[in-house]
């Protein structure tokens, strides 16, 4: 089956199944492996600039691959966690104490246990319908994954419930300027983002969004992979990729 064959998390690809996707669209089939190897490679980022249209399943391309890592780096993180308990519990049995006590999971909205978020992965839309739709299949799309949180950050919406809804979010969908009015308040940091990706990069450069582009880009880290989206490779977009992007990525039409 064609998702399969793409070596997705198997709860990512009985998602598509309740969607009924039967086959990756083109742009799928070409992104998700470039955007799923970037990920394994050591030191090296590998990013993506990807010719597509509304349409064409652009959203999956690169929500799917973002997903997998964020769901593969869970479970090595909750197994390296497990593993530390046994050992602190075998530990105690030896010493014939009694076993240490698993920490309790504090309340994230008492104001008590504040802490900035610091998403793993952010996608860059141009407008608010465009951010809610891609948040919108990104909670399809994790329907079947426990522990992973989708936040969605949009002007015009209250900021008391987006910041609530923001603290534990794993992956952050937004648009520049709401992002950055949170990220100058203090409640997201970005330095832990892996994964950058800016969709309808052409319709942003419309917007004038380039310069909070590249703010945004310089708050996060170094080391991520950064995925452009765009209708068209024209001229203008490819100023923007210099400007957001390391050497020697990979182009998708
Ligand atoms: P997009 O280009 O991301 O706006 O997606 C366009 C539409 O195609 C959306 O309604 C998706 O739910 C749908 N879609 C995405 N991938 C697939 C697929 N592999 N098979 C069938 N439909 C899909």
């Amino acid at each position: 089956e064609g998702f399969v064959r793409l070596g997705l998390a198997p709860e990512l690809v009985q998602a598509v199944a309740d969607l009924g996707y039967t086959q990756p669209t083109a742009v799928q089939e070409k992104a998700i492996p470039l955007a799923m190897g970037a990920a394994d490679v050591a030191g090296r980022f590998i990013d993506l600039m990807v010719s597509s249209q509304t349409g064409s399943g652009k959203t999956a391309a690169f929500l799917l691959p973002v997903l997998h890592t964020l769901i593969q780096q869970q479970a090595d993180a909750d197994a390296a966690a497990r593993a530390e308990f046994e050992r602190a519990a075998a530990d105690a049995a030896a010493r014939g104490e009694a076993p240490p006590k698993r920490s309790k999971r504090k309340n994230p909205t008492h104001p008590r246990n504040f802490k900035a978020a610091t998403p793993g992965a952010l996608v860059l839309c141009p407008t608010r319908e465009l951010a809610q739709q891609v948040a919108h299949d990104a909670i399809e799309l994790v329907k079947h994954c426990k522990g992973l949180r989708i936040a969605n950050v949009v002007g015009g919406m209250p900021y008391q419930l987006q910041i609530a809804r923001l603290q534990n979010a794993n992956l952050v969908v937004a648009t520049p300027g709401r992002l950055l009015d949170l990220q100058r308040s203090m409640q997201i940091k970005l330095d832990q983002v892996q994964f950058l990706v800016v969709d309808e990069a052409d319709r942003m450069l419309d917007l004038g969004f380039s310069d909070d582009l590249a703010e945004i880009n310089q708050l996060t880290s170094e080391r991520k992979q950064t995925m452009m989206f765009s209708a068209t490779f024209a001229p203008r977009i490819q100023q923007l990729a210099m400007r957001v992007m390391h050497e020697g990525g990979a182009s998708v039409k």
